[in-house]
């Protein structure tokens, strides 16, 4: 089978190299990957400027894009045939809860799946990542690849997996996306010259312990596996703006 890895780590992190040599045992694979770390990244795409692969070694494609990109053009434009299977990752850090909107792991499988071939996301959870922690991921996603590529997925949906640190995970769980906890807190400092600068996004951030979510279960070492599609619609709304009338007169049922 054919197997298109990528990351937003960037092509060079341990995580997408411990992922592709597991992958390569019973597969053939081709990773494109950023040439640097684009994590938080979202889904963006470049097409205000070109995209440059190189071929850093054989089957190693380094792109000065993003991960999207990086699918969007393994899948066009470096790869002979359709992937049978698009994996991202292993990201260094979780991707759950509201955090994956702005995930370049996550986005990456979700471009996949607008492409058409199947994918999942894999991220691991933990602060010191030792070599053998990815190595516990890559098996996981070794053997959920397996599965993936013999009864496929449901339509439209990837999934999303988060392996916990530490400690060999106690099972598998399928789960729903959590709720982040996020602070409002912005750094500011001066610079050399006087200037004003900022940081956001600094600080540990909390979670809603919600039974049946991806925190839930990671942070009590289970492997959380969250089905995620691309339809954003929030449906459960649709009775309340009904009520605003908005689209006229008979135009509601
Ligand atoms: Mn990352």
């Amino acid at each position: 089978m054919l197997i298109l890895v990528t990351n937003d780590d960037g092509i060079h992190s341990p995580g997408i190299a411990a992922l592709a040599e597991k992958l390569s045992e019973k597969n053939r694979v081709v990773v494109v990957a950023p040439d640097r770390e684009r994590s938080a990244v979202g889904h963006s795409l470049t097409l205000h400027s070109p995209l440059r692969a190189e071929e850093i070694r054989t089957g190693f494609f380094a792109v000065d894009g993003t991960p999207t990109d990086c699918v969007n053009l393994g899948i066009h434009g470096l790869l002979d045939s359709p992937p049978d299977l698009v994996i991202s990752g292993i990201n260094r850090g979780g991707n759950m809860g509201d955090d994956i909107t702005y995930s370049g792991t996550v986005s990456a499988a979700m471009e996949a799946t607008l492409m058409g071939s199947p994918a999942f996301a894999v991220s691991l959870e933990s602060n010191r990542f030792q070599t053998e922690d990815f190595a516990t991921a890559a098996e996981f996603a070794s053997s959920l690849a397996e599965t993936v590529l013999e009864r496929g997925l449901p339509p439209d949906t990837f999934l999303n997996v988060n392996v916990p640190g530490r400690n060999q995970p106690r099972g598998v769980r399928l789960t729903r996306q959590g709720k982040r906890l996020y602070e409002d807190v912005v750094v500011e400092k001066v610079d050399p010259r006087g200037r004003k600068y900022y940081w956001i996004g600094v600080g540990e951030l909390g979670f809603k312990d919600l039974d049946g979510t991806d925190f839930h279960a990671v942070s009590r070492g289970y492997i959380s596996i969250t089905p995620l599609h691309l339809d954003l619609t929030n449906y459960r709304s649709f009775d309340h703006l009904s009520a605003w009338k908005l689209e006229g007169e008979g135009g509601n049922r």
